[in-house]
Parts: C-alpha cells; sequence; structure tokens
C-alpha cells in the first residue's frame, strides 16, 4: 500500500492543484481498490459461458445508460423524456459504480465550461494518470456542486441516487449472487455460482465499464483526429466509440456538446444514438437534438494542419 501510494502521488506532485486539496482521500478509495481485487477471485469460482455473456450484457447495458442518460441527457440536456424513464436510467447508471447522476453531470459540466484549462476537472494536461482517475479519487472533487445542475437536483429521487451511491452497486451483486445461486440449482448444467456471477456480472463487467468511459477523459483529449477547431484538445477516436459505444467522437461532442448524436456521418459509429433513435420512435424520448448539416459542415479544418 505504501509503494502504492508513493507512485500514486509522485504523479501528482508537480501538479499545481495538488496542494489545492488534490491529494488522494485514501479512506474513500478503499473500495475502488478492492473492486479491482475482487477481480482476481475469478481464479476461485472459475468461468461460465452464462458468467460471460452476463458480464457483457451488463457492461454494454450500463454503457448504454452512462453514455445516453448519463451524459447526453443529465449533462447535456440533448433529448428529453418522463420522469419514470429518467429514474429508471439514473437507477442503471447509478450501478456502473459512478456515483450518481447528479455528481456525474455537475462534474461533467465543469468540463465542459473550462475544458482543458484550469478549472477543469479531468484534464490530460494536468497529468495523464489524474485525466483518468486521479481527479475523481481526489478530495477535492469528492463532492458535487449541485448549482451546476439545478434542474436536475430538484428531483428528490435524483438527490437520494447520489447520496446513496452505493445502494445500486450492492443491489446490483446481490440479485447477482441469487441468480447464480438460482441457476445452480435449477440449471446445474450451466456449471455457474452465486459468487461466479458476481464476479463476472459485477466486479470485472463494472472494471472493465469504468475503465473505458474514464478513456474518453484521458486518451479522448490526447490520441486521435480533429476534424474542429475547438478550444480544447478533444479528438475523434473510432476503437473509443466502439468500446464506449459511441463516446469516442469526441472533438465532434466538443464542437456540439448539445447534439444526442455524437457520429456525425453515417460511417461514425454510435450505437447509442441509434439506440436513442428507438426509443424516440418508441414514444419514450423526445425533442432529440441533433447536429445540423450546416453545422456539422461548418469550421472544418483540413487533414493536413490537424499534426
Ligand atoms: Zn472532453
Ligand atoms: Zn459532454
Amino acid at each position: 500500500m505504501r509503494a502504492l501510494r508513493y507512485w500514486f502521488d509522485s504523479n501528482l506532485q508537480d501538479q499545481q492543484n495538488y496542494a489545492d486539496g488534490a491529494g488522494i482521500d485514501w479512506l474513500r478509495i478503499i473500495p475502488f481498490i478492492g473492486l479491482h481485487l475482487g477481480c482476481f477471485a475469478v481464479i476461485w469460482v472459475g468461468t461460465s459461458t452464462v458468467a460471460v455473456a452476463i458480464a457483457i450484457a451488463l457492461y454494454l447495458l450500463r454503457m448504454f445508460a452512462i453514455t445516453a442518460f448519463y451524459h447526453r441527457y443529465f449533462a447535456h440536456k440533448a433529448f428529453k423524456t418522463s420522469r419514470p424513464v429518467q429514474f429508471l436510467f439514473a437507477l442503471i447508471g447509478a450501478s456502473a459504480t459512478q456515483r450518481g447522476p447528479l455528481w456525474w453531470a455537475a462534474h461533467h459540466r465543469q468540463h465542459h465550461r473550462h475544458a482543458d484549462q484550469k478549472l477543469d476537472p479531468h484534464s490530460p494536461q494536468q497529468g495523464f494518470l489524474w485525466s483518468h482517475m486521479g481527479w475523481f479519487l481526489s478530495r477535492k472533487h469528492f463532492k458535487a456542486d449541485l448549482s451546476l445542475v439545478p434542474e436536475l437536483a430538484r428531483y428528490p429521487e435524483l438527490r437520494w441516487l447520489d447520496r446513496y451511491d452505493i445502494a445500486l452497486p450492492v443491489l446490483l451483486a446481490v440479485l447477482l449472487y441469487l441468480t447464480g445461486e438460482g441457476l445452480a440449482v435449477w440449471s446445474p448444467d450451466l456449471n455457474t455460482s452465486g459468487w461466479q456471477l458476481v464476479i463476472w456480472g459485477y466486479f470485472i463487467s463494472t472494471v472493465v465499464l469504468i475503465h473505458a468511459t474514464l478513456l474518453i477523459n484521458s486518451l479522448a483529449h490526447r490520441i486521435g483526429r480533429r476534424r474542429y477547431q475547438t478550444p480544447d484538445d478533444s479528438r475523434n477516436n473510432f476503437l473509443l466509440a466502439l468500446l464506449t459505444l459511441g463516446e469516442g467522437w469526441h472533438n465532434n461532442h466538443h464542437y456540439h456538446a448539445a447534439s444526442a448524436r455524437q457520429g456525425f456521418y453515417w460511417w461514425e459509429i454510435d450505437i447509442s444514438y441509434y439506440l436513442l433513435w428507438l426509443m424516440q420512435k418508441l414514444g419514450l424520448i423526445w425533442d432529440v437534438r441533433t447536429v445540423s448539416k450546416q453545422k456539422r459542415d461548418a469550421r472544418q479544418i483540413s487533414r493536413e494542419s490537424v499534426q
């Protein structure tokens, strides 16, 4: 633990905001370390097809809740929906163990307001490791500034999710355990168990999900192409877009953040948007904002000047 602390702190020491409450809050991140260590329990619980399938399904479902709802809906108001649908996806998003929707949206709005400037919570200009995970493990960013999300903070159910952000991850783990134990009794041929589903469906799925999401803060401001001359370092990155169901078109996004569609062209795969389009057809969401052709085609920078 001391070696880990030294490694982390030494990565932070040259940061301007280190002295400003940016130090790592070890008491609060012990669960985060435990989440990673828990994955190693796969050695004991083993693997089965059903466990891996559930891990992948929960990755995709929760990634959609994070990209389409935490990000495009809560943080950017890119479409409208009913209060029950808003709450349902806030619940699924909260099970992704990335804190509550108010905390997430407040920090993200701050990111857009000050992208790659001093007040950006997670710019890679303050260190790659900081932009990836140091920022949310610091004391400075533990609390959300609710003045940044006033229209969301008036919903008591969302404030509750923020206050008890551990509730949904625990509930998901319990449901997985009960499902696994049930399957072990009723379908022993599946070769699974309660703990096996907890390790695959919660621990492994969640760790991959968290780091894939965090790569948008770190890598998508470092590696990829810039189509638009935005005042930040955001990039478009095809691989990140696949991994995150569309969030990799991050330069497009910083150029026109209000759009629910982040892949601006047909070849820019944006699975979250395709699903939102479907939800709109089903009447579950409405007033979906996209980018106009005029805005999309304006102010593009030539490939030669990108480097
Ligand atoms: Zn960004
Ligand atoms: Zn955004």
